[in-house]
């Protein structure tokens, strides 16, 4: 059994295909999906999606891609959601220096708001992380320890990263970008990440795992559709390989962990 710790399946490119998706999932034997809303306009999706369908896990949060569009009441209205949904963690949220036009003080602003709430309302965090690495661990450092424990969603950083990170209580979750064999350096870190501190994700509808069959460079999306949670099966199969163990005891040890962490 396996659990998706990262995933959107309020986004349309998912919605439309439930519960479908989900009955396939569980038939893959991905037993529960970790649900991330991504702004105030998908927050109530997502809690319908946790009321619908027992296997999904909610998250809120504003994700960095979306902080200029909010509301003057965004963070009032987070928190009323969060106390009313006592089960649901805060996530998606996080720094992202790659998107263009960035208010890189703003998304710093809006992500330590966030880590602040985690901390008063004692819930789990899905940190999402690009090109901002030395950032993250300023706002990290700055705004003290998490308590009720995170997760770093679709690692990419370094070998030196993913330390200082996983030093300072982190989960690591991996996702379909180790299924694509050039991607060389983000599959040494695969390999290196601690047992107790490992995660997978589909981030479904996006990341489609690649099938990899001969050569590196043959290697290409498992579908022309979006990534879906009953994937994960793919990345789990990989990721065991590249750890050199066998895709039960992968399953057991991040199953284990996403419980611990989510609850
Ligand atoms: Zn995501």
């Amino acid at each position: 059994m396996l659990i998706d710790a990262h995933c959107h399946l309020q986004d349309k490119r998912i919605a439309h295909h439930l519960p479908m998706a989900l009955e396939r999932a569980a038939c893959a034997g991905v037993e529960k999906q970790v649900c991330c809303g991504t702004s105030e306009s998908d927050w109530q999706e997502v809690l319908k999606l946790a009321q619908s369908y027992a296997t999904v896990h909610p998250c809120l949060g504003l994700h960095p891609w979306y902080v200029t569009a909010r509301s003057r009441q965004w963070l009032v209205l987070l928190e009323e959601l969060l106390i009313q949904h006592p089960m649901a963690g805060l996530g998606e949220i996080g720094l992202d220096h790659a998107i263009q036009d960035v208010d890189r003080n703003d998304q710093d602003l809006v992500f330590r708001e966030q880590l602040a709430l985690a901390r008063t309302l004692h819930r789990p965090v899905s940190i999402h992380c690009r090109r901002a690495w030395k950032a993250l661990l300023t706002a990290l450092d700055e705004t003290g320890p998490l308590p009720d424990g995170w997760m770093i969603h679709s690692f990419s950083g370094s070998m030196e990263m993913m330390q200082e990170l996983t030093r300072r209580g982190a989960y690591i979750s991996l996702s379909g970008s180790i299924t694509r064999q050039h991607r060389q350096r983000i599959r040494n870190v695969a390999a290196a990440i601690p047992d107790h501190q490992l995660l997978i994700e589909t981030d479904a509808p996006d990341i489609i795992p690649y099938s990899i069959k001969g050569d590196a460079n043959t290697c290409t999306p498992i579908n022309d559709g979006p990534n879906l949670p009953e994937y994960l099966v793919h990345i789990a199969r990989e990721l065991a390989a590249i750890r050199d163990t066998n895709t039960e005891a992968l399953s057991a040890i991040t199953t284990r962990n996403t419980r611990r962490l989510f609850g």
